[in-house]
């Protein structure tokens, strides 16, 4: 485990180096990250690799998502701090206790019990008193919680989820990366304007597979 100040020292750089410096200029998303502690999300003997910019491996094969491509669907998301997000891909919890400093509410869908199991106590440890979560098929969004002004998909899918064009209330944003599985994917951001989804290209980004049932 690395002492408190190299920690700090880490966070710092990933602040500057990682972040400001690659385009997140949102405050309210960089206090965020600055306010999480990653090393409580990642596994014991990565912790001293809890500030570098990578996607580090979790159980089951799945990753937690490195903290620029964290920053920046948040930022891509527009939150001003009143709003209702979803958010699909539980995984270890960390986008989520972001995500809770820049929204109202966040619930979250994870499809392996495993992590569910154990993000699920790890947030209510540390005090992320606005999320929910929830053990289940995230590809169907959340009907009884919906609509949600942001949603926001930690998994790639090959196609938008007809759940989420209807559970993304007025005006909200749906920030999700299309793509083939094991290709690079497209970042769309969709904003509901007039009941319509009006789509933009974000970037190219890698993420694991939104698992959907067949
Ligand atoms: N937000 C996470 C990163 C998650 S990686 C974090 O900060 O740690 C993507 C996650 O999506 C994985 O945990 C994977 O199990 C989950 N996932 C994939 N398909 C899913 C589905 N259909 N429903 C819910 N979760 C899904």
């Amino acid at each position: 485990m690395l002492s408190e100040d190299r920690l700090q020292a880490a966070k710092q750089r990933m602040l500057d180096q990682h972040l400001r410096a690659r385009g997140i200029t949102d405050e309210r998303v960089l206090a965020a990250m600055e306010r999480v502690p990653r090393e409580e999300f990642v596994p014991a003997p990565l912790q001293v690799h809890a500030y570098d910019d990578r996607a580090l491996p979790v159980e089951f094969g799945q990753t937690i998502s490195q903290p620029y491509t964290v920053a920046f669907m948040a930022q891509a998301a527009r939150l001003q701090g009143h709003e209702r997000v979803l958010e699909i891909g539980t995984g270890t919890g960390y986008g989520a206790a972001v995500l809770s400093h820049l929204a109202s509410e966040v619930c979250t869908i994870e499809r392996w019990p495993g992590l569910f199991d154990s993000a699920t106590p790890r947030l209510e440890r540390l005090g992320f008193r606005n999320v929910v979560t929830k053990l289940g098929d995230g590809s169907l969004g959340w009907p009884e919680q919906a609509p949600f002004d942001a949603i926001i998909a930690t998994a790639a899918a090959e196609q938008l989820p007809q759940a989420f064009r209807e559970q993304i209330a007025e005006g909200g944003r749906l920030i999700i990366p299309i793509g083939e599985p094991g290709a690079g994917q497209t970042m769309f951001r969709f904003t509901r304007r007039n009941g319509e989804l009006d789509e933009e290209r974000l970037g190219l980004f890698s993420f694991v597979p939104l698992v959907c049932q067949p």
